[in-house]
């Protein structure tokens, strides 16, 4: 199927282009214009009727929507995860895995590999974001401190075999785990720092051996002290390190997320979701492993107080982050889409929109409500009858 998108404001790789159209052959971008539309026949034409057309989001890291989570390991319950996300913009994810048995999250990763293959009315599986358990037990948040351990030759063997692997998350302080970091390096699997105490010089030393990311930056980590950088210290003025941020103001001050920016820049930093299975859900309890969690007004806690995990959504964040920097859509875009992409090598297919990329692309208003979602040239979700533009 062919896709005339008109009358929209694109946000390509270099330019915003007013009053643009964009032509989808399949499932790739294949011209870019500007002004009157070429006549084609054909194609199906979506009328923007004004609307932004930008990068689909990409979500690195994500645990769960709508009752179902990663860890579930369902094909069915990462579908019904896929279109959550879609209906929030997303068009690729990583099903993200936390601190769990072997067992468990060797079965979560069997699931998320045959839905790659699927063909569905959601975001697509990129592969796995592995967080944990190769964390610091002192540093765990949410994730369940009993299963913490330390990098295991044999678990990460099989894990290995299955080639799902995109992203994986560690702790960088312990000697015992600095293999794993070269190891993934040499594979082409990013490896991201967290739920750590690592300093600045340990910091420091694990991106010698290829570190090259921070797990949502601020939390689960150590801080910045003017004597004392830490971690946070570390991702502020370290180029090689890209981080994440969970833009959804309760894990991190907006004013905290502005030092970021300005310190990271438009190509430093990756809004992730960071959702449990409570996003899209009403407030309630919640089962995470063997525990449970409790999500009021927006907050996502363990019973001792803990943070536990968000329900945020993508959209929210692109917006909650706009307003926290003060920064136009134009000058921000890519920390929801390219950055992430370019972060697991995927940004020769995907991320941005330019011709020959894949057609993963979304409609949004000045305040990133989502009317249109593409996913390699599949429409999957569409509001449009319910849009009114401003006259
Ligand atoms: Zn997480």
């Amino acid at each position: 199927m062919n896709h005339l998108i008109t009358s929209t404001h694109i946000i390509t790789s270099t330019q915003t282009i007013e009053d643009g159209w964009l032509l989808v052959h399949d499932d790739k971008i294949i011209t870019i214009g500007r002004g009157e539309p070429p006549e084609l026949h054909a194609v199906q034409v979506v009328d923007a009727q004004g609307l932004t057309l930008m990068p689909g989001f990409v979500d690195l890291h994500v645990h769960g929507a709508m009752n179902y989570e990663a860890m579930d390991a369902s094909v069915d319950g990462l579908r019904q995860m896929a279109k959550f996300y879609a209906q929030h913009g997303v068009t690729s994810f990583l099903p993200t895995t936390w601190t769990d048995t072997r067992g468990r999250i060797h079965a979560a990763m069997t699931a998320a590999k045959s839905a790659m293959s699927e063909i569905w009315n959601g975001a697509k599986i990129l592969g796995v974001h592995m967080e944990g358990p190769y964390l610091n037990v002192d540093y765990t948040g949410a994730q369940n401190p009993d299963y913490v351990r330390h990098a295991d030759h044999d678990e990460m063997k099989a894990l290995f075999e299955l080639d799902v692997i995109r992203l994986l998350a560690l702790a960088t302080e312990f000697e015992e785990n600095h293999w794993l970091i070269r190891e993934c390096a040499q594979r082409g699997i990013t490896v991201s720092s967290a739920h750590s105490s690592a300093t600045y010089e340990d910091i420091q030393h694990a991106v010698e051996l290829g570190l090259s990311q921070a797990t949502h930056t601020y939390n689960a980590m150590t801080g910045l002290h003017h004597r004392n950088p830490g971690t946070v210290g570390a991702v502020l003025t370290m180029p090689e390190i890209r981080a994440e941020l969970i833009a959804d103001n309760i894990h991190v001050h907006p004013v905290a997320m502005k030092v970021l920016w300005q310190c990271k820049g438009k190509d430093g930093m990756i809004l992730i979701s960071d959702a449990i299975r409570a996003a899209g859900m009403p407030d309630g309890d919640y089962p995470i492993d063997d525990r449970v969690i409790n999500v009021k007004n927006g907050v996502v806690r363990l019973p001792d107080g803990t943070l536990a995990g968000s329900i945020l959504t993508m959209d929210v964040a692109l917006r909650n982050f706009m307003a926290a920097t003060g920064e136009s859509l134009e000058k921000i875009w890519q920390t929801s889409s390219l950055n992430a992409a370019c972060a697991i090598g995927e940004s020769h297919q995907r991320g941005s929109i330019e011709v020959n990329k894949s057609a993963d692309l979304i409609l949004v208003d000045e305040n990133i409500n989502v009317y249109l979602t593409m996913v390699e040239g599949r429409i999957v979700y569409e509001r449009l009858n319910e849009y009114a533009p401003a006259k």
